[in-house]
């Protein structure tokens, strides 16, 4: 692990809207919280107000199991901007949820960059960002 985590400057609080709102007071849980339609049956991370799938507006919250698998992944070696530029490098992957059709992008800080591989078995973390909110980061199982 590079650099420290837990501090969050001001500037990258999230501003949730209504419709995004309960993934991130679902992370500050500890919850991953993607939607399901009730329609296709499919799942889908970011936050709609439409299935990404089928179009339907037959979406509800559910809480994923946090289980998911590296479908693509890179290494940031270079970044400028802080708080960034203190924890390269770091692996920012893009994780297919065990929830059929549901992807999210998210940073890995406890997976050294030689260890990240596609395929590789990984699950969610939450970090606070503020007393409401929180972010999901992944980590090798
Ligand atoms: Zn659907």
């Amino acid at each position: 692990m590079t650099g420290d985590w837990s501090e969050t400057p001001k500037w990258l609080i999230p501003h949730p809207n209504p419709v995004d709102r309960e993934f991130w007071e679902g992370a500050h849980r500890g919850e991953l919280r993607i939607q399901h339609c009730t329609t296709c049956g499919k799942h889908q991370h970011y936050a709609r107000a439409l299935c990404s799938h089928c179009g339907a507006d037959t979406l509800e919250w559910v809480t994923a199991s946090g289980d998911g698998t590296i479908y693509s992944y890179t290494v940031v070696r270079q970044q400028g901007v802080p708080p960034f530029n203190e924890r390269i490098p770091f692996v920012v992957a893009c994780v297919d949820l065990d929830e059929d059709g549901a992807r999210v992008i998210a940073a890995m800080p406890n997976v050294d960059p030689e260890d990240a591989h596609v395929g590789l078995r990984v699950r969610a973390v939450f970090r606070p960002a503020n007393e409401d909110l929180g972010f999901v980061d992944f980590t090798a199982r």
